[in-house]
């Protein structure tokens, strides 16, 4: 059976560390600042941004959420941005994503100053990403970077494969493995034949949104498995046909009515040699390194190292 690369475990670590970072900038006289800018009614986001908020809280970054009317429109979100940019108190700017249809989300992610850009969308930030220079990179793979460092997996030198293209994931672990000398290959809703390249991962990245898409025969044996997915299973009989023998997350379905699965079937556990859970694997780093990146930007925008 795989080794389980635990999240949660990575993630407090990199929030210790983060909390003596914070305590040398209050010697200086400062204190992070992160605003979070929620619009439309997503669920999903809005627990996201409360958890974002709460590990602010927690580690004593000041933080603020900004909640526009539904039917902002794009220059008036544009305006809420400008004033954020302007702001003295706040280092990071985040933008949940997905914003309401009539917005324009790319003139939106566009307005943001790069260097308050903490989820590292900005197309200055992703040029830094892909030229290596210093910059705030997307959250997500940056914690995933940081899942494969921590367990002592090697990156360079190996195959890895990338399921999915998204500029939010896809595209840029893609980078951060290639900057760590992977040899990487994207692959995509249009990829042909997909097990033929997952077969040949050593590390095999998951982004796709699909529930169990990836299968154990998909896998090769003693591949370290990174599970992105985040995916709502209302399903009873595919819930039991993923976990048969898992009676807590059986009867957690029973309770809720839904259980979260990751893009990667359970059953690969037996194959791969090290494995994200869901939840519990990517997405407490995700939160980390947010808060990671605000302190970073406090200290780029002082001039500090
Ligand atoms: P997205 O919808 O923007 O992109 C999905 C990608 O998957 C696309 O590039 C598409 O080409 C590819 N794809 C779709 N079907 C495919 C198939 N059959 N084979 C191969 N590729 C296929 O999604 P995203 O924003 O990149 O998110 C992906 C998943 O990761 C979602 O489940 C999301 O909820 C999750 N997510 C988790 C975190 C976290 O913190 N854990 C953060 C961001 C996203």
């Amino acid at each position: 059976m795989a080794t389980i690369l635990d999240g949660n475990r990575i993630a407090s670590e990199i929030k210790e560390e983060i909390a003596v970072g914070i305590k040398q900038l209050a010697k200086e006289g400062i204190r992070p600042g992160l605003a979070a800018v929620l619009t439309g009614n997503d669920p999903a986001s809005e627990v996201y941004v409360r958890s974002k908020v709460r590990a602010c809280e927690e580690l004593g970054i000041y933080s603020e959420k900004i909640t526009p009317a539904d039917c902002i429109s794009t220059d008036e979100m544009l305006t809420v941005i400008a004033r954020l940019n302007e702001r003295e108190d706040i280092d990071g700017i985040l933008v949940q994503l997905p914003l309401p249809p009539q917005i324009d989300a790319k003139r939106v992610l566009l307005g943001v100053l790069p260097q308050k850009d903490v989820d590292g969308f900005h197309p200055l930030n992703v040029g830094n990403l892909s030229t290596q220079r210093p910059g705030l990179t997307p959250c997500t793979p940056a914690g995933i970077i940081e899942i494969l460092k921590r367990s002592e997996i090697e990156i360079a030198g190996r195959s890895a494969v990338v399921l999915g293209r998204s500029d939010i994931v896809g595209k840029p672990i893609a980078m951060m493995l290639l900057n760590q000398n992977a040899t990487v290959t994207v692959c995509h809703s249009r990829t042909v034949d997909l097990p033929a390249y997952t077969r040949t991962a050593d590390i095999l990245v998951a982004a796709i949104g699909k529930a169990a898409l990836v299968t154990p025969e998909m896998v090769k044996p003693g591949a370290t498995v990174i599970d992105v997915g985040i995916n709502r299973v209302m399903d009873k009989k595919r819930i039991e046909e993923f976990f048969p023998n898992d009676s807590k997350r059986l009867d957690q379905f029973a309770a809720k009515g839904s259980t979260l699965v990751g893009d990667v079937h359970p059953r690969v556990a037996e194959v791969a040699g090290a494995i994200t859970p869901v939840p519990g694997g990517v997405g407490p780093l995700t939160i980390a390194m947010l808060m990671s990146n605000t302190v970073k930007a406090a200290r780029m925008r002082r001039g500090l190292a």
